[in-house]
């Protein structure tokens, strides 16, 4: 007897998690013509989260997608990237216009909600089904068929993988492939901008901790606050908003206001982790991309960027070859040493961003003050990838 949970989609490509990487993916293989159905794990994919900052690689890649205006329009633009001491004396300043000027590259920060809201607009709601938990797949010679938590089944063409950091797909592939703690712990958290902040990302490195703060849409201020910390550490997970302000006392105006004024309700506490650079994100017919390939850090802001960037050139490579299997492959060649070089540099510079030795941090401000303006720009250049 056929089993009455299973549908036969010969020709789709099957999306595993409804996250930016997802959602984007579902949206970049719809502009190419490409059948999809998206399954996500949650009952419903609500609007949560704080803020996020889309450098200029992503939106270029949300340009060609045709979403990048709703996104600006939801978004705040930023032009300009600060790092101060906390005392507020700046360590580095980035003038990010001449991105814009020369390669027609801007940074826009906006809340998740708005973006998931933009992103699921463009998207089918019938090609989204939610309380879908991936648990494992088996390739056969024609496709492949996932099994889910809820006893069902889908066979499809091809699967593309974008569970998130957790990834269960994964695991199946890469047993070994862990998450890796990076030694400290963040809170974030959205409040009303009162302090009339524009276009700037303001980031502090101080000895209690690092804090950054940006403009989101709808006049909201979207900040982040990490303090090195042992994992999963009890004192850390029961931080209230007013630990947060005797934390970062002291630290330059509007640091401990922008904390205060957050409604507690809007705090998030999570542990930062990354996935140590894995070897291969094609399986045949099944690809891994987004954070379920390469979660970073946030010290850049790049992990959505790259689950954006991964969208657009899966769909390309899908709509140029009609066999999946070498699609994913030359993804894969053209994605691993740039995931790679996003996850390390990110990690490094967030060893070197959460230093709170006081002498250790006065030799680090000392060096980065130091460093040349263009150096900084080569840099962001590469992250950007147009160096
Ligand atoms: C503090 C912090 C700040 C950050 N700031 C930035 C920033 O400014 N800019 C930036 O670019 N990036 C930033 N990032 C990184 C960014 O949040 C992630 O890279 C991005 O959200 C990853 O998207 P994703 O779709 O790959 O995975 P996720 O967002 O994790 O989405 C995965 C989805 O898959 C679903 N799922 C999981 N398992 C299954 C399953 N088995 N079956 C079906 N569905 C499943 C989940 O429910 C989820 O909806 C930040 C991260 C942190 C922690």
């Amino acid at each position: 007897m056929p089993n009455p949970y299973r549908v036969v989609m010969n020709n789709t490509i099957l999306i595993l998690g409804g996250g930016i990487a997802g959602l984007t993916t579902a949206i970049a293989l719809q502009r190419k013509h490409i059948d999809f159905m998206v399954f996500e794990a949650v009952p419903e994919i609500t609007a949560v989260g704080s803020g996020i900052s889309l450098a200029g690689n992503a939106m270029q890649a949300l340009e060609k997608l045709s979403v990048a205006d709703d996104v600006k329009a939801h978004g705040h633009l930023i032009t300009s990237m600060i790092i101060q001491d906390e005392k507020g004396n700046y360590l580095s300043a980035l003038d990010t216009r001449k991105f814009i000027e020369e390669h027609g590259m801007y940074n826009v920060a906006i809340h998740r909600g708005d973006l998931h809201k933009v992103l699921l607009k463009n998207i089918p709601t019938e090609k989204i089904l939610t309380g879908k938990k991936a648990v494992r797949i088996q390739e056969k010679a024609d496709g492949v068929v996932v099994m889910f938590a809820d006893g069902s089944e889908q066979q499809g063409a091809a699967v593309i993988v974008a569970e998130g950091i957790h990834s269960a797909i994964r695991k199946q592939l890469l047993p070994d492939s862990q998450p890796r703690y990076s030694g400290y712990t963040c809170w974030r958290g959205v409040t009303e901008n009162q302090w009339g902040i524009t276009q700037q990302a303001i980031e502090t490195w101080g000895p209690a901790g690092r804090l950054g703060y940006v403009p989101i849409g709808n006049n909201n201020v979207y900040w982040f606050a990490c303090k090195n910390a042992p994992q999963l550490d009890e004192r850390m997970k029961n931080f209230t908003i007013s630990d947060l302000v005797k934390n970062f006392n002291g630290y330059a105006h509007p640091i401990p206001e922008i904390i205060s004024s957050t409604p507690p309700e809007n705090l998030i506490w999570s542990d930062i982790s990354d996935l140590k650079p894995i070897s291969r994100f094609a399986f045949n017919r099944v690809l891994l991309i987004g954070d379920a390939a390469h979660a970073t850090t946030p010290n850049l802001g790049q992990g959505a960027c790259l689950g954006i960037e991964d969208a657009l050139l899966v769909a390309e490579e899908l709509s140029q070859q009609n066999d999946p299997v070498v699609a994913f492959k030359s993804f894969e060649l053209k994605r691993l040493d740039r995931a790679h070089f996003i996850v390390n540099t990110s990690y490094r510079l967030g060893k070197i961003a959460q230093v709170e030795n006081k002498i250790l941090a006065g030799i680090r401000n000392f060096l980065v003050k130091l460093t040349p303006q263009h150096v900084n720009e080569k840099q962001v250049a590469k992250v950007l990838n147009i160096a």
